[in-house]
């Protein structure tokens, strides 16, 4: 895609991204996707450009409007979903993240709040990696999927890719259908939030994500590190998984996971600052 061609994009209101998310199956429609890709994929790796700025705000307006949308409920999401579960593996591995982005939007949001916002981001983000572009190369560098593409696409068909049939802890939290892929959120005040049944497949790091139990700590830790409770919890946590699980699985963070081609992730999560409380957390 041509980003240069992209840019009356720019004039998009809220309102018009409201209404055009609200078209049955806008998943698959091409300009709705270009924008999606456009504003996720163009802005992350278009760090250094000028005018990247401009792009963040319009994808600061998509993103309000989707998670509008989705806690009105008037975005499409598909009721019956396949799911790829029968795919998950025995768990191997406890994988530790962080939310990348603006750290001061974590500390001055509530907790259903940030839940709400991180879940809008997910579903754009799979939706611009997985339904954009059919040609683009960047399918390559996805750090999420570890499992065959084809499959995913199938199952992306159906659109509701997370909740299953007898757990769905997060609708019953906020309500509203569940496309974070993360099994925990650590929040600075220490609490503990499970999002997912660990029978859930979910899409968190490349090589992690079959046999993997994905464990967020909220909060951008690339310049500073968790709070003492959070990082209290944390290894609480990773203790109770540890004797949940005898096989002593590996806690790692996601740049320490090993693609399937046996190279680490190409991220900085769960952050720069690891190195310094990596221990601390590990029981
Ligand atoms: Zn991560």
């Amino acid at each position: 895609m041509n980003f240069e061609s992209q840019l009356p994009l720019l004039n998009l209101s809220v309102e018009t991204i409201e209404e055009a998310l609200k078209i049955p199956n806008w998943h698959k429609i091409s300009p709705i996707l270009q924008l999606i890709e456009l504003l996720f994929y163009k802005t992350e790796n278009w760090e250094k450009r000028d005018d990247c700025e401009e792009f963040k705000l319009l994808r600061d307006k998509l993103l309000a409007a989707t998670s509008s949308a989705l806690n009105s409920r008037t975005l499409p999401t598909g009721a019956n979903s396949k799911n790829d579960n029968d795919l998950r593996k025995p768990i191997n591995k406890i994988v530790l993240h962080h939310l990348a982005g603006d750290s001061s939007r974590y500390e001055k949001s509530s907790k259903v709040e940030i839940i709400s916002y991180v879940n809008a981001l997910q579903l754009l983000r799979l939706t611009a990696y997985y339904r954009g572009n059919p040609n683009a190369n960047y399918k390559n560098e996805l750090n999420h999927g570890d499992l065959n593409m084809n499959r995913f696409f199938e199952h992306f068909d159906s659109s509701v890719f997370v909740n299953s049939d007898d757990y769905r802890e997060f609708e019953l939290l906020i309500g509203i259908p569940n496309f974070i892929q993360y099994h925990y959120f650590v929040f600075s005040d220490g609490s503990v939030i499970q999002l997912s049944d660990h029978k859930e497949l979910l899409w968190h790091s490349n090589g992690g994500n079959s046999d993997g139990v994905g464990v967020c700590l909220v909060g951008n830790f690339n310049e500073v590190q968790p709070t003492i409770v959070q990082i209290n919890s944390t290894r609480e946590l990773l203790t109770n998984l540890n004797n949940q699980y005898p096989n002593d699985p590996q806690m790692a963070g996601h740049k320490e996971i090993l693609r399937p081609d046996g190279k680490p992730n190409k991220t900085t999560c769960p952050g720069e600052t690891f190195r310094d409380w990596k221990t601390d957390i590990l029981p």
